[in-house]
């Protein structure tokens, strides 16, 4: 049997799709806790979905054993990724699809691209993907003159705002109702001034607009929550039913997926479609559940394309601790429960994927070099991996991607460290530390109320976020001496 060499795993390339932030974490999430009104609207939707989820979960009396059998069936099937990923391409083939392989971003945007304009097609109706946000396949589309429209509600309202998304399930969860009007009257054509910021009539609204579009296009490109290797079967779950309308009614189908969402076996799914929409949207079941394998003469699309995308996906695999992040099923449980993302939303980490998943997931897929700040966007609380259904111990993989950015980003000394490694030479010998105390009593000079406000540079740098306590009058070695009722 021949082998073909295949390259070493590779990270997704920088200048293309939505991977790489422009800067760096902790000036993005100073602008965003600025913004009053979107720190109110991620407060409010935030507790919403957490209080859903919380109840729907605890009517199962075998979730832990759920979410234990998604960790095991994700870690079993990564094991054998590339032995999955050969049957499920011989499935769809079977079926009359054509499966494509991507490396990269770059690679896929040419792959759809190609399959578009030879339909002749000049637009294409969209399903909510997050990989083809990942890929920047829109804007690869509109250069190649393709316009893609978004047929998820609020990812319309994300791309009719010119905006960015700020969730994984609820990309526009940063805009409020009036805000939503104020896009529709202004970019949607033909919605009348007198349209009123209720959910209704927006929704209706939007549904005017999508029907004409979905009457019209001959091509859609979806994303795929999961792949069924056995049978190659694609699903997409959504809540609208415009993904069943754009996975139907064209005559061309290309769906985009991450290397990572093929599962081996239709029971595995049984484990997943529990899981999900309990963690996402707090649903005991999701609306829709489309499934589709190849092509069926007479019944739907004519021409079906599945693009295999690793972009850094095999480098990540390749990672002993941060493979774990390839199991996530974007649920975005970890995004509600998380304590940074609910005061700074999703725009402050400069990727596709946002909070917790995306603060291991993006400099992952990148190399940490790239986005050398997200593992530090959070306070290692903890609650993501209790959230996770299928236990992704983000910390751990947070701690491990710290070490890896401080040892790649080897700088001079900063003056912590300098500090650091005074106070471990101080503090490992007993006379030192002995003198150290009693020159710390010096500082009660600074002290005001029991507190130092303000220390000299460089110590300043401390006390510009936060307050010292005022030295003790007496050292513990003082009052040690002097318990027994002696005067120090
Ligand atoms: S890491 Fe876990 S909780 Fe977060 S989106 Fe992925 S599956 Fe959901």
């Amino acid at each position: 049997m021949s082998k073909v060499f295949v390259g070493m795993p590779a990270h997704a390339p920088a200048g293309v799709g939505a991977l790489h932030a422009s800067e760096s974490f902790p000036a993005a999430a100073r602008t965003a806790l600025a913004d009053t009104q979107l720190r109110r609207n991620l407060g409010a939707a935030t507790t919403t979905i957490r209080a859903k989820r919380e109840a729907v979960v605890g009517e199962l009396a075998d979730w832990e054993q759920l979410r234990l059998a998604g960790q095991a069936i994700k870690a079993a099937t990564m094991a054998r990724l590339d032995e999955h990923l050969i049957r499920l391409e011989e499935e769809v083939t079977k079926r009359g699809g054509v499966v494509h392989w991507a490396r990269d971003a770059a690679e896929a945007n040419r792959i759809v691209t190609g399959l578009i304009q030879a339909t002749g097609a000049d637009e294409v109706i969209k399903v909510k993907s997050m990989v083809t946000q990942e890929i920047g396949l829109n804007e690869a589309l509109a250069e190649a003159g393709i316009a893609a429209w978004e047929t998820d509600l609020a990812e319309l309202i994300v791309q009719l705002g010119h905006d960015k998304p700020s969730h994984i399930l609820v990309p526009a969860i940063h805009r409020n109702r009036a805000e939503i009007r104020e896009i529709f009257l202004r970019e949607m054509p033909g919605v009348e001034a007198s349209l009123a910021d209720e959910p209704q009539e927006l929704a209706m609204a939007a549904r005017a607009h999508l029907r004409r579009k979905f009457l019209t296009a001959k091509v859609a490109v979806s994303g795929a929550n999961f792949a069924i290797a056995e049978t190659g079967t694609l699903v997409v779950v959504e809540s609208e039913g415009n993904g069943r309308m754009c996975l139907t009614l064209p005559d061309t189908l290309i769906t985009v997926m991450g290397i990572e969402k093929v599962i081996p076996s239709w029971t595995d799914l049984e484990v997943f479609l529990q899981l999900l929409p309990r963690s996402s949207t707090g649903e005991r079941m999701n609306p829709y559940t489309s499934m589709w394998a190849g092509i069926t003469e007479g019944d739907g699309p004519q021409e079906f394309h599945l693009v295999l995308l690793d972009n850094g996906r095999t480098a990540v695999l390749a990672d002993e601790v941060g493979r774990e992040a390839l199991h996530c099923i974007r649920c975005s449980a970890c995004l509600n429960v998380c304590p940074v993302y609910e005061r700074t939303g999703g725009h402050a980490y400069g990727s596709v994927y946002p909070g917790p998943i995306g603060a291991v997931l993006t400099p992952l897929l990148t190399g940490v070099l790239e986005n050398p700040s997200l593992p530090y966007a959070s306070t290692l609380c903890g609650a993501c991996f209790d959230a996770c259904p299928v236990r992704i111990d983000i910390p751990s993989i947070l701690v491990h991607l710290r070490a890896r950015s401080t040892e790649q980003t080897r700088k001079p000394p900063s003056a912590e460290a300098i500090a650091m490694t005074l106070a471990s030479w101080v503090m490992s010998s007993p006379r030192l530390f002995g003198w150290a105390g009693r020159a710390m009593r010096a500082g009660r000079l600074l002290a005001r109320r029991g507190r130092i406000r303000r220390l000299p540079p460089p110590l300043s740098a401390w006390t510009a976020a936060r307050d010292a306590p005022s030295p003790p009058r007496q050292t513990f070695r003082q009052w040690w001496r002097h318990r027994d009722g002696g005067t120090p």
